[in-house]
């Protein structure tokens, strides 16, 4: 089999990972993995449910009965189906960010999503967004980029997206979602949010998303023939 390339972009949330890594991906013709939408699916399931993200013991007796698959239409956009079901719109919403972050933090989620994540990445040239692809993951991607900016620069970005969207929001209230999504992604036991040591930084406070764009570039042409 051909060989396939890997990029792995990790960040905290609102650092433009999936808008910059779709961008490339449609440029670079790789497939986007965007694996956030996989643990939103888990906390999805578990709120249906009526399981807390924060009990373990519920989440390990009912995660066995949840079959997560990632589909792409054919403009290649990401789909999410829990059972069968497609919940792709459904998983957006900032209720569902926090749960997703209390719920990755369980070893048996973690565990039931990883090898889903590196199949993709054996069969195609993959962009994968999320906080382990380049630690845990894929350790052996071919570029790493690590994706950040400054909390309030996410959450104003934040704010313009789901405003954009008519969910009206706060801009403290997101700042403050963001800060405690930062702290749990960070501070949990098991791939915790952190740069892998042969990946490059990437501010992109200061930066339009033009930019992000032509700096992933470099970084990734530096790697690997684009
Ligand atoms: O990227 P997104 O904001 O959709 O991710 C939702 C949550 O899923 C994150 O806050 C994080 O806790 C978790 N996540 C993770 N590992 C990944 C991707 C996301 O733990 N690779």
């Amino acid at each position: 089999m051909a060989k396939t390339y890997a990029i792995a972009i990790d960040g905290p949330a609102g650092a433009g990972k999936s808008t910059m890594a779709k961008a490339l991906a449609k440029e670079l013709g790789y497939h986007y993995v965007d694996t956030g939408a996989l643990y939103r699916t888990v906390a999805y399931f578990m709120d249906l449910l009526g399981v807390s993200p924060k009990d373990a013991d519920g989440v390990e007796r009912y995660i066995d009965e949840l079959n997560v698959v990632i589909e792409y239409d054919e403009e290649g956009k990401q789909h999410m189906l829990m059972n069968g079901m497609d919940v792709t719109g459904e998983i957006r919403t900032q209720d569902i960010s926090q749960k997703a972050s209390l719920i990755s933090a369980h070893p048996v989620v973690r565990e039931a999503l990883l090898d889903m994540q590196r199949e993709v990445a054996r069969n195609h040239n993959v962009i994968m967004d999320g906080r382990d692809i380049g630690t845990v993951v894929l350790p052996k991607a071919d570029v790493k980029i690590f994706l950040t900016a400054s909390a309030e620069v996410r959450a104003q970005r934040r704010c313009d997206e789901l405003n954009a969207k008519g969910q009206k929001s706060q801009f403290e209230q997101v700042l403050k979602e963001i800060q405690q999504r930062d702290y749990q992604d960070t501070h949990r036991e098991i791939a915790p949010l952190k740069m892998a040591r042969d990946s490059v930084k990437l501010d992109t406070s200061d930066l339009d998303i033009d930019g992000v764009i032509a700096a992933m570039k470099k970084i990734i042409g530096e790697k690997i023939p684009l």
